[in-house]
């Protein structure tokens, strides 16, 4: 089958929290089409996080489980293509008929549609015959089906009779594994350091993750040079982002929250429990590496300190870094997560 592409498949679609619901209600679909209240599967994010790669995967595992149903995966563009010339040529009728003999129907980018009036009707007709015939079908969109502006609302509405599940930014931890992945299934290997710089350091989207590795393999076969570290950073200079936001006090003091379970109020109050103590100093800490804050500012959001409190926290959480293993751990991976908050 021209359409689909045998590589994306569920197996090389490595899943984590940022898209188990997705995954996992895409396999059920594969193995019973039709037969789950997941009908329509609707697969919406944005550029880059797996729509292509998690429709595909459905129609492979389909094929591969079901042989004898008709699979057909389709982007939005062509399909109101072919619509438009069957209209030209007034055979409306057999391309409707043509899509109402498919089992399982995959429709890729259906936000496309959004310009297209008359395909709408075409797609609500041949929705409405496969939806009865307990046919499946799976629709993957860059947004979710109550924001797709430009589209019929009665087609909205059947959209939203099934599962919308949505395909977010992988975290570190994925991206990691989605490097070490592509990396086996492609016969590559990169340094441990360097895998993390890039799952580090490129986090929009997984398409950009893979176009980094793609030019790193690149300059180092160009340039007959091992990839290590500066290698790295050379080559990532053009994919990391160079505009920063700058993110709060207030942001970073959430997240120390957060990651301790403690109180925020417990952070600003005179608290002198030492949990509180050493999470409310890793947050003076943090706030003096990633904001522009002065200390008197920063003082201020703890329930106004002065700036030698910061200063001596500051310290304190150094000298405890090297002292203290588990703390260092504590505050290394805080800062990944503020790192990544700012990019
Ligand atoms: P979209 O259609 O949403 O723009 P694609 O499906 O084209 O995104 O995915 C972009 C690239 O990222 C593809 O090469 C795909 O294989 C890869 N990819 C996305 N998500 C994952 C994942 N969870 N595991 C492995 N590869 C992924
Ligand atoms: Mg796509």
């Amino acid at each position: 089958d021209p359409q689909l592409n045998p590589a994306y498949v569920f197996d090389s679609f490595i899943e984590g929290d940022c898209n188990r619901v997705a995954r996992r209600a895409g396999k059920t679909v594969a193995e019973k089409p039709g037969a789950s209240s997941f009908n329509p599967l609707v697969i919406y994010g944005g550029v880059g996080l797996g729509k292509t790669h998690l429709g595909q995967s459905i129609g492979n595992e389909v094929k591969r489980l079901h042989p004898h149903k008709i699979v057909l995966y389709v982007s939005s563009e062509k399909f109101i293509n072919q619509f438009q010339d069957h209209s030209r040529n007034n055979a409306i009728n057999d391309f409707i008929h043509f899509y109402q003999l498919i089992d399982v129907l995959i429709i890729d980018d259906v936000q496309f549609f959004a310009k297209a009036e008359k395909s709408q009707d075409a797609l609500f007709a041949i929705f409405n015959h496969l939806h009865q015939s307990g046919k499946q079908l799976v629709l993957t969109s860059d947004k979710p089906p109550k924001d797709l502006d430009g589209m019929q609302e009665r087609l909205l509405s059947r959209f939203r009779w099934g599962l919308s599940a949505d395909l977010q930014v992988p975290d570190y931890e994925t991206r990691i594994e989605i490097l070490e992945r592509k990396m086996k299934n492609d016969g590559l290997e990169l340094p441990k350091d360097v895998v993390k710089y890039v799952a580090y350091n490129i986090s929009n989207n997984v398409r950009e993750l893979e176009g980094a590795m793609i030019s790193l393999l690149a300059q180092s076969s160009l340039n007959k040079r091992e990839i290590d570290l500066d290698l790295a950073k050379k080559v990532l200079r053009n994919f990391i982002r160079t505009s920063s936001k700058e993110i709060t006090i207030d942001a970073i003091q959430k997240m120390v929250c957060e990651f301790f379970a403690v109180p925020y109020d417990k952070l600003l109050q005179k608290t002198r429990k030492r949990e509180i103590v050493q999470a409310r100093q890793i947050t003076m800490y943090l706030a003096k590496a990633f904001t522009k804050n002065s200390l008197k500012t920063i003082g201020e959001h703890f329930g106004g300190r002065d700036h030698t409190t910061v200063i001596h926290s500051c310290q304190t959480v150094k000298d405890l870094m090297d002292t203290d293993s588990l703390f260092r751990e504590n505050v290394v991976e805080l800062t990944q997560k503020v790192q990544l908050a700012a990019m």
